[in-house]
C-alpha cells in the first residue's frame, strides 16, 4: 500500500521567508497550499497601486505571486473583524510600534490550524526564523506561538527546524529533518543564498515587516486616531486611509487628509461622500478630506491649507469647493495659508 500523500498548509505573507519555507517542503514531495490573511494593514500591492511615484514597481499581490511561482493554490482569508481585538488589546503587548507581532502570529497559526482541520491537511508551515524579529521570533517566543495557537508540534518552521525540537511531521518521517535548515538571527544571507540555489529571483523585498503596523509613521497616525476619538477603535476605511496622503491635525476635533499626488487624489475621491471634501477650482490642487467634527471656522482654515497645497500657493486668492458628505457643494475664495503658519506638530 502506498504512503498517504501528506498535505501542509503554509502561511504566506508574500515575503521571501514564507516562500522558501513552502518551497523546501514542496521539494520533499508534500502537497502544499498557501493561506494568506487579509488584516487591512497588509503592505503588499496597495500603496504601489495607488502612488504614481511607485508605478515602476510591479503592481502585484505578493502572496498571489508567491503562490504562482510555487504552482500552489492560495487561500486568501479576510480576518479584518476578528483581527481588531489583536491590534487593540494584544496580550503580549506591542513591538517597537503598534505591531502586536506575537499575538498576531499566535492568531494566524490558530486560524491556520482551524483551516487545516477543516480541509483535512496534516500540518502547518511558517517562514519563521529563530532570532529574526525582536519580539515574535525569539527562541523563547517560538514555543509561545506553537503552544498558545494550539498547533503544538504540528507547526513546522522549515528554515530553522534544526534549531528546534523535532515536530510531528519530522518524527513521523513525513519530512526529512536532515534536509531542513538551521537559520537564525537577523542576517538574510542564508535565505538569499537558498533563494538563489532554488532559482528564485525577483521576490518581494526581504527586509521589513509584513504589515503597516511596524511602520513608525503609520503607528503614530493610528495612535492619533485613537486619542482623538477617545477610544481605541477603528474601521477598515480608517486603516486604509492612514496609508494614504499627508495627515494634518490643526485641532483635536478635526484633521485633514491631503492627497499628495494624482493617484492618491483618485483614491481619496472614493471616500468623498463620507467626509467633508475640499478641492481647488481656480488652480490645480489636491483633494482633501476632513475627518472629525469641524466648525465653520475650522473649515475656513482647512480650505486655506488646501489652497496652500495647490498650484495657487503663492497666489493672493484661491477658489475652493467644499462638500459635506456628498451633499450640495459650495464655493469659497480663500487666501492660501503661508507654510510657516502650519506648525510642525500639526503633521502626523
Ligand atoms: S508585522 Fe504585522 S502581520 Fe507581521 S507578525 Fe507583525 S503584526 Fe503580524
Amino acid at each position: 500500500m502506498s504512503e498517504k500523500q501528506r498535505k501542509a498548509v503554509a502561511l504566506i505573507s508574500g515575503g521571501l521567508d514564507s516562500l522558501l519555507a513552502a518551497r523546501v517542503i514542496q521539494e520533499q514531495g508534500i502537497h502544499v497550499e498557501g493561506i494568506n490573511f487579509f488584516t487591512g494593514f497588509c503592505v503588499e500591492g496597495h500603496t504601489h497601486a495607488i502612488r504614481k511615484k511607485d508605478q515602476a514597481k510591479p503592481k502585484r499581490n505578493d502572496a498571489l505571486w508567491v503562490a504562482e511561482q510555487l504552482g500552489m493554490p492560495l487561500h486568501i482569508v479576510d480576518i479584518v473583524e476578528e483581527y481588531k481585538d489583536i491590534v487593540i488589546n494584544p496580550r503580549h503587548g506591542y513591538g517597537a510600534n503598534l505591531n502586536p507581532c506575537l499575538d498576531c502570529k499566535v492568531f494566524m497559526v490558530k486560524k491556520a490550524l482551524q483551516w487545516m482541520h477543516e480541509h483535512g491537511f496534516d500540518f502547518i508551515i511558517t517562514g519563521e526564523v529563530v532570532g529574526q524579529r525582536p519580539k515574535s521570533q525569539r527562541a523563547d517566543t517560538m514555543p509561545v506561538v506553537a503552544g498558545e495557537s494550539g498547533a503544538e508540534d504540528l507547526l513546522l518552521r522549515p528554515l530553522c527546524a534544526k534549531n528546534l525540537p523535532p515536530t510531528l511531521p519530522e518524527r513521523e518521517g513525513w519530512v526529512d529533518r536532515e534536509q531542513l535548515f538551521d537559520f537564525s538571527g537577523r542576517t538574510r544571507k542564508p535565505q538569499m543564498a537558498l533563494a538563489e540555489r532554488l532559482g528564485l529571483e525577483d521576490y518581494a523585498s526581504p527586509a521589513g515587516g509584513c504589515c503597516f503596523l511596524t511602520d513608525e509613521a503609520y503607528s503614530r497616525k493610528l495612535a492619533d486616531l485613537w486619542q482623538y476619538r477617545g477610544e481605541r477603535r477603528y474601521e477598515l476605511d480608517d486603516v486604509m486611509l492612514l496609508k494614504v496622503g499627508r495627515h494634518i491635525r490643526p485641532a483635536p476635533n478635526f484633521k485633514l487628509i491631503v492627497g499628495r499626488e494624482e493617484g492618491e487624489n483618485r483614491f481619496l475621491e472614493g471616500y468623498r461622500k463620507r467626509y467633508v471634501a475640499i478641492r481647488t477650482l481656480s488652480h490645480p490642487g489636491p483633494l482633501v478630506l476632513v475627518d472629525g467634527e469641524p466648525t465653520a471656522e475650522d473649515l475656513e482654515l482647512a480650505a486655506r491649507i488646501t489652497a496652500r497645497y495647490s498650484k495657487g500657493r503663492t497666489a493672493a486668492e484661491v477658489e475652493v469647493e467644499l462638500s459635506d458628505h456628498g451633499g450640495e457643494p459650495w464655493r469659497r475664495t480663500v487666501e492660501p495659508l503661508a507654510p510657516d503658519r502650519i506648525p510642525e506638530e500639526w503633521y502626523l
